[in-house]
């Protein structure tokens, strides 16, 4: 059977070249970064030249760069270390309700030890507005956290917009990118970001390794305790294969950036307009412009978007629900919810998201399966034949 994957938002696979750059820290250059040996310096070296990679591509200082065990991590240690950190300055954070359940669930931890967590709306099209966070800010307010793209539904919100928002109160801008990062340029000093989270599995690097960005003078404290690795802001080993081959990974995405996004247009649009044109009543989630060009959440009306899911595994095809995070719960998602889609449609959302091994083929094969699950499904769903009787009645 054809097998296609189009869950590359859920994680992606290790490249070839990036398996290559890891293998000899798994290997003979096994060494602990921290010792002072031959075998040991070896490590170090590959830890620093992986930093300044990371650091080149996202137009950041090396030394601003500290290696995580990933994106959840990293949203962790914005959230709760700046929020400490700065308590004496206020206890009060924003943040929008459409953010990954790392930012929500470390700011709903934040909340319940003393400090005061805004939720940002956002519009139909899953975008923040500027006028919504200025609003927000208090003289209290110490950090504001907005994802970059959002994972779910693929839109980009205004990152510069917003950054300069918090900046001219002096408030910190923290802003997970690991659906960004690699795919649109980033540059921290034009973005007005002050923290920026990243991971490697998201760009066909190793999973559990990830890095966060902090602007130089950011007061922040440590969230894991122990040795004094990575400046003492994340004790605990480094994991240096895992951190060569990130960083190997962000270098080749950003390489490829341009061709892949042209790539993934094209794959995506053709996708969309060839879909359209063969189901009815299919609603696009997200902003229709303001996107990636790798992600679409599409619902199908009156049909659960779980039943399309294992209907096209079992023809090999593997894509997601609204969230890779909530399927498993019957609750609808927490970003769809915010932007107002009503339940009924929210329920049958599936996420398509293309990555750079993806084909026409692979276009032309999904598209060639779905028209049937969709009818079949719908000839079976009570929402969708009574909408038909009520049209044609
Ligand atoms: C996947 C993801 C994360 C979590 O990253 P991990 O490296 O899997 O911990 C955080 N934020 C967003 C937007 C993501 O898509």
């Amino acid at each position: 059977m054809r097998k296609v994957y189009l869950d590359h938002s859920a994680t992606t696979p290790v490249r070839p070249e990036v398996l290559e750059a890891m293998l000899p820290y798994l290997e003979s250059r096994f060494g602990n970064a921290s010792s002072i040996h031959g075998s040991g310096r070896e490590a170090k070296v590959a830890l620093e030249e992986a930093r300044e990679k990371v650091a080149e591509v996202i137009g950041a200082a090396p030394s601003e760069v500290f290696f995580t065990s990933g994106g959840t991590e990293s949203d962790n240690l914005a959230i709760k270390g700046t929020a400490f950190a700065n308590r004496k300055k206020g206890n009060h954070i924003i943040t929008s309700q459409i953010e990954h359940h790392a930012v929500l669930e470390s700011c709903k931890f934040v909340d319940n030890e003393g400090f005061e967590v805004t939720y940002l709306p956002v519009d139909s099209q899953g975008l923040v507005h500027g006028d919504d966070l200025r609003k927000a800010i208090r003289d209290d307010s110490t950090l504001v956290s907005i994802m970059h793209v959002n994972n779910e539904v693929g839109t980009i919100q205004p990152l510069e917009e917003l950054g300069k928002i918090a900046r001219d109160k002096g408030v910190y801008f923290h802003s997970d990118a690991v659906q960004s990062v690699g795919k649109i340029r980033i540059d921290v000093q034009t973005s007005n970001v002050d923290m920026l989270s990243m991971s490697g599995h998201k760009i066909h690097g190793p999973k559990g390794v990830g890095a966060l960005y902090v602007r130089k003078g950011v007061r922040i404290t440590p969230w894991t305790h122990g040795g004094h690795h990575e400046r003492s802001r994340r004790a605990g080993t480094e994991n240096v294969p895992g951190i060569v081959g990130f960083a190997r990974a962000l270098e080749l995405m950003n390489q490829e950036l341009d061709d892949q996004c042209e790539h993934m247009k094209n794959l995506t649009e053709t996708f969309y307009r060839r879909l359209v044109e063969l189901i009815p009543d299919v609603v696009l989630h997200g902003d229709s412009s303001k996107r990636v060009p790798n992600i679409l959440s599409l619902s199908f009306k009156g049909v659960e978007g779980e039943s399309v899911i294992l209907s096209l595994d079992m023809r090999g095809v593997a894509v997601a629900s609204g969230s890779a995070c909530t399927s498993g719960t019957l609750e609808p998602s927490h970003v769809l919810s915010a932007m107002r889609v009503p339940p009924e449609i929210a329920q049958g959302a599936v996420r398509f998201s293309f990555g750079r091994d993806n084909t026409m083929e692979d276009v032309e094969y999904v598209l060639s399966l779905l028209p049937e699950i969709v009818q079949r499904l719908r000839s079976i769903s009570p929402l969708y034949a009574q909408k038909q009787q009520k049209q044609s009645g």
